[in-house]
């Protein structure tokens, strides 16, 4: 049995949840407290996923009509293309993802998913197209294989296995004395914010939907936790279409495309080399990040 440390509101959440009815981004909703500003429309039908292509066309979004945060934004992440958005804190970078689970709607311009506005398809079926790894993964007081398989769980044995490996988790739970039977959450181990997020990385793994986002924690990661993440995330991110929102310019050079986003914005597009060579906004970030990074060394 599941025990649970979360709000009761929660509860009837991870009810549905185990009819299969939502996926992982629900429980970041209630994380946030994000009171549900949407319903579907009486007309509304279920995504037809074919591709996973996604684009914002023009979007504007205020959370207050004073203080617009998303201005104008076109963007598009074509199937099987790894897009990440990067930018100053407060740009509005997570805004973009809860506009495309469509917790809000656009003020002016529209989101579609292999063409179909997400306004007008059911949200069970948007959600249940993407798989979020949340900056907070929601640990149940269970065991560490257990917490895997909630991404998926009529998965075989060997699938697991395998999201465990590709999610860099199997020296961890090898160097746990119970292994994967060790319990977590609250009551259990505590795991620090990259062992969580791999923990979100394996069952989004187990889940494998079309469309991936991935947003990263804002907390820094040791090198190594770091490491395991931006490989697990090559491997979530192999044939699927995944948007990637970036705390760490290191996790994502590899993106195929780089967006960076400034006051709401989109202000730069292109690769890391790109973006490098054109010695704007992204380099300025970039060089930030790696002089912080650089050891404090004596001036003797
Ligand atoms: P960070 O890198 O710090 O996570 P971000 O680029 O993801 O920042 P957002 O979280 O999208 O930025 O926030 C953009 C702006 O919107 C911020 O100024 C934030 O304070 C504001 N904001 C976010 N959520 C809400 C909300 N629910 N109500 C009102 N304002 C909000």
């Amino acid at each position: 049995m599941i025990q649970l440390f979360l709000p009761l509101g929660f509860l009837g959440f991870v009810f549905r949840e185990i009819k299969g009815s939502m996926a992982n981004i629900e429980k970041m909703f209630e994380l946030m407290a994000v009171e549900a500003q949407v319903i579907d429309r009486a007309d509304a039908t279920d995504l037809l996923l074919t591709r996973g292509a996604i684009e914002f066309h023009h979007v504007d979004f205020a959370y207050k009509p004073e203080r617009p945060i998303l201005r104008d934004v076109n963007l598009r992440v074509d199937p099987g293309e790894k897009v990440a958005v990067v930018g100053p804190s407060g740009s509005g970078k997570s805004t973009l993802v809860k506009l495309l689970f469509r917790f809000y709607d656009p003020d002016a311009g529209y989101i579609s998913i292999d063409g179909q506005d997400i306004a007008s398809v059911t949200q069970a079926s948007l959600r249940q197209a993407i798989g979020i790894v949340p900056q907070d993964t929601v640990l149940f007081n269970d065991t560490l294989l257990a917490n895997v398989r909630y991404g998926n769980p009529e998965a075989s044995e060997a699938q697991v296995a395998e999201a465990i490996r590709l999610a860099h988790l199997d020296d961890f739970i090898a160097s746990l004395p119970q292994g994967d039977q060790t319990l977590v959450g609250e009551r259990g181990l505590k795991l620090s914010g990259g062992e969580k997020q791999r923990v979100s990385i394996a069952r989004t793994i187990l889940k494998r939907p079309p469309i991936m986002v991935f947003d990263e924690a804002t907390s820094s990661l040791d090198s190594h936790s770091e490491q395991a993440i931006v490989s697990a995330l090559r491997e979530i991110a192999e044939g699927h279409t995944s948007l990637v929102i970036a705390h760490r310019l290191s996790t994502i050079v590899d993106a195929d495309r780089i967006v960076v986003l400034d006051r709401g914005r989109i202000c730069e597009s292109g690769t890391h080399a790109e973006l490098l060579r054109a010695n704007g906004a992204y380099a300025a970030l970039w060089w930030a990040q790696q002089k912080q990074k650089q050891p404090l060394v004596s001036s003797s």
